[in-house]
């Protein structure tokens, strides 16, 4: 792995690809922690005396949108950085060509919204190979697109020989690393979420190297019944009865213990008001449905959680959205809090057990909390992602 510590920059234009793919409410951007996420790197370069062409995406435009333009993020983009940011109007066109030559040490470039052009998504060649030449080197610092095999973040990496892993996307390789394949033992894996059909390539791949799997929120219930459980009107993937019957075998062979849930909170409606009641996992009542883990659960997990050294979180055990059924989801943050504060390495990865940790304010008591949801989640599948492959060949 070419990280950017081991290059001097000075001099150099260098075009990273970052993941601005920030919220944007009534004009104003709402989170800026994908920016602040790329700062480092940029920080780095410039102050090796090399210039920034700063390449990325906002949302999912159909050609040009003036709603997702780079001129909503530039203000948030200077003040994250602490220094005045050119704007281009285009992305391969004359502006970008004129701005890109022109830089000098230390300026920052931001190329408009690389999406603007359908050729990005479809990975062109050609589109990529101008992309390639504003710059001298190459930098991939956005770990929530590296799972596209896109023009930006991928097929421009064809054309430098000095390509470098940023500071972010160096951090998120590593993390990943340290869970599966470096981990210190017991390794546990903490599955949660709506639906098992989501999380079937993931549970396969990790099988093979955790010792300890909790599995809660939604997706236990199709296990519940695989079991024989009587679920109420609690959510399951009937298609998936037999998968979840070979993964506890599976498990069983390759000496991983799976945890499931003892009890459920349940509710007669889908609804934060609805009256609630605690059965037993295995006989719910006929109109009920789980919709948090009960208080055996938690003292099972939280016994788990506090003697793994190594812990990864993927998805919420309730629907942590509803107040009144976050309790699960906040306490499961609080036992992972307190196993990491004792020396566990924990990493918190995929969209809704991240949204979980920010919402209840944890995020800090974490080692790491991912930045990307799919390239997370076809990391844990045990896929190689193409942005970083493309880094390494
Ligand atoms: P996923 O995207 O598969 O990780 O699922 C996240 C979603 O699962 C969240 O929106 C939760 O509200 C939902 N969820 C968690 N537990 C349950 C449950 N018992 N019933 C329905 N949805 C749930």
């Amino acid at each position: 792995m070419r990280t950017i510590d081991q290059f001097n920059f000075c001099n150099q234009k260098v075009i990273i690809r970052v993941d601005f793919n920030v919220p944007i409410d009534k004009n104003t951007v709402t989170d800026t922690s994908r920016i602040e996420a790329a700062k480092q790197t940029i920080d780095k370069i410039c102050s090796d005396g090399g210039s920034c062409i700063l390449v990325s995406h906002l949302g999912r435009p159909n050609g040009f949108q003036d709603e997702l333009s780079m001129k909503k993020i530039i203000d948030s983009v200077e003040k994250v950085l602490d220094k005045k940011v050119l704007l281009s109007n285009d992305v391969i066109g004359e502006d970008s060509i004129l701005k890109a030559s022109s830089l000098k040490p230390r300026e920052v470039l931001l190329l408009e919204n690389v999406r603007f052009h359908k050729e990005e998504t479809e990975g062109d060649l050609n589109f990529a190979k101008q992309l390639s030449q504003l710059g001298d080197c190459y930098v991939n610092d956005a770990f929530g697109t590296a799972h596209r095999a896109h023009a930006s973040t991928t097929i421009i990496s064809k054309f430098f020989t000095n390509k470098f892993f940023g500071k972010l996307l160096e951090k998120e390789v590593l993390a990943i690393k340290k869970v599966m394949s470096s981990g210190q033992k017991p390794v546990l894996a903490i599955l949660g979420g709506a639906k098992i059909s989501s999380k079937i390539p993931i549970l396969k791949n990790i099988i093979k190297i955790v010792d300890d799997i909790i599995i809660g929120g939604g997706m236990s219930f199709t296990f519940s019944k695989a079991l024989g459980g009587n679920i109420g009107k609690s959510i399951c993937e009937d298609s998936m009865i037999d998968i979840c019957r070979d993964i506890l075998k599976s498990a069983e062979k390759n000496n991983v213990k799976i945890h499931l849930p003892l009890d459920a909170i349940c509710s007669l409606d889908f609804d934060n008001n609805s009256s609630s009641e605690v059965f037993d996992i295995m006989n719910i009542g006929d109109d009920y449905q789980g919709m948090d883990a009960g208080p055996n659960t938690l003292k099972s997990f939280e016994k788990v959680i506090l003697k793994s050294k190594t812990i990864l979180w993927n998805g919420p055990v309730g629907v942590f959205e509803f107040p009144n059924f976050s309790n699960g989801t906040k306490a499961l943050g609080k036992y992972i809090s307190e196993s990491t504060d004792k020396g566990a390495f924990s990493l918190v990865g995929g969209g809704d057990s991240v949204a979980a940790v920010k919402a209840f304010g944890i995020q800090n008591n974490m080692s790491y909390v991912s930045t990307g949801g799919g390239a997370m989640l076809e990391s844990l599948e045990g896929k190689t992602l193409p942005g970083i492959n493309a880094l390494l060949s």
